[in-house]
């Protein structure tokens, strides 16, 4: 019988809870601001996502580097960036129940119209819709104004407020100085840097998806401003999308959205966002964004230091421009578990499982002891995972019965399971099980390293 995605964003949460994914955080206190802590499996998807990204847009590439800077950083950064002035959202308050929203998201859902940044706009049309409220039903708003996303807060020894960092990118671009003069790098190259940022977002919500701290991963891409930049853009936009289907993601999935030249910020040329069907309709996921030259210009007016490259070979020195592909690490993981969902109907039950790409996977391979109370199987097994644990994150399983130990790995989306038996010990053979297909085949113990390697490989 085949197994069907099926998946909504109830059944979701639900498992990511119940199998140790990805909790509410701070539950013993009734929750907290639609916060998320991820648990013990979270982290290890998590942790091979941020790999298979370094690896492929920075240990893999000559004509990348990678950074890890500083999540406070000096706030003239921000008022350089224009964050401080204008890092801002519409928000508004229903005056009955006193609930708040995005102003500009009300609009969007009566419209179908992006009015982002738009509050004249936003209030006229709000008044002649008579909106209602979406909780009380009440028609009666405060005016939409501008809310500062950035959190806020002081630091010892520093006179004003700093912020905790809205983006990465800032960090990224306060050491292009820093890397041009310590890392030989040649137009074109890039600067990578995965890491935390934090926005006041007015409302927060569809599980991880618009969270008020997240990760980013993102890349600085400078290019030489007089060399033709579109099909480096295509390509970029390219491994964007490659990205995301390798952590699993269908094509059909996927949709391109070109902000339009009317919307685009004064210094952008193209800006495009990846946009994924979650099961709450078409979103973001990546953006892709050609920021010219602003950044180390705004940077370099307001330090008084010069930021420029000098090409020896062209013997010309200019301000690069720069490409900026952008990846939400926790859109990522909600893509890679939407993707991998399954539900397949046996005889007499619905299994469940996460079909995710083995390289992503939690755990590679579970390894179970027959039963709990026979030492010689104990120790045989533990035999098999010190035999494997170099190379593979294993899972040592010894609870209740083999079938229920099957369907908690299909459920965290462990590829293979290995059953330690009484034939184990006469003749080194086990049986190992695979997640999708459930066949199950007996193979020698010395064989288990090639056997992992190989279904790995094959994703
Ligand atoms: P949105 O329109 O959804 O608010 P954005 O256009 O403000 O997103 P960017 O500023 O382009 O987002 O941020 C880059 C990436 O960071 C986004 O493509 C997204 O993957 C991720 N991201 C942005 N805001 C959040 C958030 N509040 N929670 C989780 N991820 C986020």
């Amino acid at each position: 019988m085949s197994a069907k995605n099926n998946v909504t964003m109830e059944k979701l949460t639900a498992l990511c809870k119940r199998r140790g994914f990805i909790f509410p955080t701070c539950d013993i206190y009734g929750g907290f601001a639609n916060s998320y802590s991820y648990g013990p499996y979270g982290t290890e998807l998590k942790n091979n996502i941020k790999k298979l990204w370094w690896k492929k847009f920075v240990q893999d590439r000559p004509d990348m580097v990678g950074i890890d800077g500083p999540i406070l950083l000096h706030p003239k950064l921000w008022e350089a960036s224009g964050h401080t002035e204008s890092f801002n959202d519409a928000m508004i308050d229903c005056k009955k129940c006193k609930k708040r929203f995005r102003a500009d998201h009300l609009v969007e859902e009566l419209t179908g119209q992006d009015m982002e940044g738009e509050l004249e706009k936003i209030n006229k049309t709000l008044k002649k819709l008579k909106a209602k409220c979406p909780e009380c039903g009440a028609s009666d708003w405060t005016a939409a104004k501008n809310f500062n996303m950035m959190f806020q807060t002081q630091m010892n020894g520093f006179e004003g407020s700093v912020y905790l960092r809205p983006e990465t990118a800032g960090a990224i671009f306060v050491e292009f100085k820093n890397i041009v003069d310590s890392m030989r790098v040649k137009v074109p190259f890039g600067i990578a840097q995965i890491g935390k940022a934090f926005r006041n977002e007015i409302v927060a919500g569809n599980f991880i998806f618009r969270l008020r701290e997240f990760e980013q991963m993102e890349i600085e891409y400078f290019i030489d401003p007089l060399v033709e930049w579109k099909d480096l853009f295509e390509q970029w936009l390219q491994l964007q999308e490659e990205f995301i289907m390798e952590v699993g993601a269908d094509k059909k999935n996927l949709r391109r959205y070109e902000h339009p030249k009317a919307k685009l910020s004064h210094y952008s040329k193209k800006t495009i966002d990846i946009e994924y069907r979650y099961p709450f309709g078409f979103k973001e996921l990546f953006g892709l964004a050609h920021r010219t030259d602003f950044d180390l210009t705004a940077h370099s007016k307001k330090s008084n230091q010069k930021l420029e490259y000098f090409d020896p070979v062209k013997n010309r020195r200019y301000t690069p421009h720069v490409l900026e592909p952008t990846f939400g690490l926790d859109r990522t993981i909600l893509v890679a578990l939407l993707s991998a969902y399954r539900e397949e109907k046996l005889e007499k039950e619905t299994r469940v499982f996460l079909d995710f790409p083995k390289k992503i996977a939690p755990v590679k391979a579970a390894i179970f002891p027959l039963l709990k109370n026979k030492k010689e199987l104990v120790k045989k097994a533990k035999e098999v995972f010190d035999g494997l644990k170099e190379k593979f994150a294993l899972e040592f399983d010894d609870h209740g019965n083999i079938g229920k130990r099957y369907r908690r790995q299909d459920e965290i989306g462990t590829p293979y399971c290995i059953t330690i038996d009484f034939d184990s010990l006469k003749d080194n053979t086990v049986t190992i099980r695979e997640r999708n297909s459930m066949k199950q085949e007996r193979i020698k113990i010395k064989e288990l390293n090639d056997y992992l390697n190989k279904g790995i490989a094959k994703g």
